[in-house]
């Protein structure tokens, strides 16, 4: 019998195809079934990675830094040992033949039940080595899903398949870019998390805050997810089947028609050129923002360099990353964020979190908390711009003594590389991310200071309106229409034309076509979005007379009732 669940759509489009699970692990674990002549093939992934796990440890044994506390040398014996154990590095490979699984599961199993029996010890320090065992599992695992198999998975007779999990964090997203999925569902998350909006980036039609839909979903169910209505069909009859089918094709011809915007420039119908640039995660991704032709990146978002690994990267790799991206650029800017890591973004190296992440030590509050790691990041910023045209982002800005500080220490970071005559852009622009209400209606004093401003609407909606992005219990609230969220954006923007100081979009809003005339109306002349979605804002751009749009912005703006505010943005998107 066929089951409809519904949740927030998250990326447009439909995909049908049948649900591949993900376990509750730490970090969640692909399941799938291997047709018995990949078994061998499959097993021998399964060892190498154990081998290079266990090279790492041991070259992490034989380079331990001077001063490093003494216990670091018997951490690294007892994980060592801890793979060597038959336990571990056994017993999933007879999991492997038995099940025919691949060998992300089979270890995500057979993890789970050796902690499960680390658990039952009465001994607390004993008892406590159950994370020891995770984490050595954890690094197996990352190795893995680092070199996926190339045995086809058994499942999908039309060769998709969904991803259905609880919850993934923009980490295991991160990993997940490598799979090729034809949808995401998941049952926690909000619209604009940040595993969202990596979702969005794949441009795969995806759906949250679902709730229940791992636990009612069986491993090769047939789905079909309605990433624009945010609905997920679990089992469809044949008309419904047809139906998407149909669905599905036109929206695949659609973003084939796109393709044709690729080379023409962004300019509205009256004659203003439009800067549309992309959001980035890792350097790699600059090669989609290039195949896009974009204007140049307006959200390098640093902070994925420091996720899924266990130290901090250093200065030398951070720069090769920035400067790979500033040369690719070939003199168009680059906005390289700071470090924003905190709240949904977590990483091993930081606290605990605080039970309030999203109002906690996040982003230039952590930085500034930790000016070591901000002068490393800083550093290696600067350098770069001797490659290209780098602007630096400061995220999360609240208080113009925050703004104060990270100036003087992008001073200081300067003053290093001046005293050893490394060469950098002396002229280095800084922007802020206006992302916190007290920043908006203060953007004034900091645009003074500053030489760009660029409106993070994800963050903006979810302080003003007080809803936790990543939380779908309250996903239903986040509303980039709200009159108090366009207020702050238009005052921003009519501060930024006073000061002659540019401000751009980065956040999810940029990239919704539907918000684009909008936006243009309401004077925004710089958008920055994932490239996938660059020809459909741009579509929306070449459609745009401004001098017509304008007078219908304005008149939204002054709507106040949430069903007025909708009739008119119809009447701009007509
Ligand atoms: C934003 O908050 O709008 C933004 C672009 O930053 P992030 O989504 O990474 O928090
Ligand atoms: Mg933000």
């Amino acid at each position: 019998m066929s089951l409809s669940l519904h949740g927030i759509g998250v990326s447009g489009g439909y995909a049908i195809g049948r649900a591949q699970l993900y376990s509750h692990h730490r970090l969640e674990a692909p399941h799938y079934e291997l047709s018995p002549e990949y078994v061998a093939a499959e097993i021998a992934r399964f060892d190498a990675a154990v081998v290079t796990v266990r090279q790492e440890l041991i070259d992490l044994q034989t380079h331990i830094p001077e001063g490093a506390p003494p216990e670091m040398a018997a951490f690294l014996d007892v994980h060592i040992l801890i793979l060597s154990d038959s336990m571990l590095a056994e017993a999933p490979k007879q999991r492997m033949r038995r099940e025919g699984c691949n060998a992300e599961w089979a270890l995500a199993q057979q993890t789970e039940a050796l902690v499960a029996q680390f658990e039952a010890i009465e001994d607390d320090y004993l008892r406590e080595r159950q994370q020891d065992v995770r984490q050595v599992a954890e690094k197996v695992l990352k190795e893995l899903m680092g070199h996926p198999g190339h045995a086809p998975m058994k499942a999908a007779a039309e060769g998709e398949s969904i991803l259905v999990a609880h919850d993934l964090s923009p980490s295991d997203m991160v990993l997940f870019k490598r799979h090729n999925y034809a949808g995401f569902i998941t049952d926690l998350g909000g619209a604009t998390s940040h595993t969202a909006i990596l979702a969005r980036s794949l441009n795969l039609p995806s759906a949250m805050a679902l709730h229940n839909a791992r636990a009612l979903i069986q491993e090769g169910d047939w789905l079909i997810v309605d990433g624009v209505a945010g609905v997920v069909i679990i089992d469809p009859d044949n008309t419904v089947l047809d139906e998407y089918r149909l669905r599905r094709n036109q929206w695949r011809l659609e973003q084939k028609k796109l393709r044709r915007l690729k080379t023409s420039p962004s300019t509205t119908l009256d004659g203003v050129e439009i800067e549309l640039m992309a959001n980035i995660d890792l350097p790699s991704d600059v090669a989609q923002a290039l195949e896009e032709n974009v204007a140049g990146i307006g959200l390098f978002r640093s902070e994925f360099l420091f996720l899924n690994r266990d130290t901090l990267p250093s200065e030398e790799e951070q720069f090769e990353g920035y400067r790979h991206v500033a040369q690719e650029m070939k003199g168009r800017p680059v906005v390289i964020r700071t470090l924003d890591v905190g709240a949904d973004k977590s990483v091993p190296w930081l606290e605990a979190q605080s039970d309030n992440p999203a109002l906690g030590l996040r982003a230039i509050r952590l930085c500034l908390a930790e000016p070591h790691i901000f002068l490393t990041q800083l550093r290696a910023i600067l350098r770069a711009s001797a490659y290209g045209k780098v602007r630096i982002l400061l995220p999360m800005l609240a208080s113009l003594t925050e703004l104060d500080q990270a100036l003087t220490l992008i001073g200081a970071a300067k003053g290093v590389l001046r005293a050893q005559d490394i060469p950098f852009d002396e002229g280095i622009q800084v922007g802020g991310m206006i992302e916190v209400p007290a920043a908006a209606l203060a953007c004034e004093w900091f645009a003074k200071r500053l030489d760009f401003l660029s409106l993070g609407t994800n963050d903006l909606i979810q302080y003003t309106l007080a809803i936790d992005r990543t939380d779908d219990a309250v996903a239903h609230l986040y509303d980039p229409l709200h009159p108090a969220v366009l207020g702050l954006i238009d005052h921003t923007m009519k501060v930024g034309r006073k000061l002659g100081k540019s401000v751009s979009v980065c956040g999810e809003m940029a990239g919704d076509p539907r918000l684009t005339r909008l936006l243009l109306g309401m004077g925004l002349a710089s958008f920055s979005m994932h490239p996938a979605h660059i020809l459909s804002v741009k579509q929306q751009v070449l459609h745009t007379h401004l001098g017509e749009t304008a007078p219908h912005a304005r008149r939204l703006l002054r709507a106040g009732r949430p069903e007025r505010i909708l009739e008119v943005l119809e009447r701009i998107n007509r």
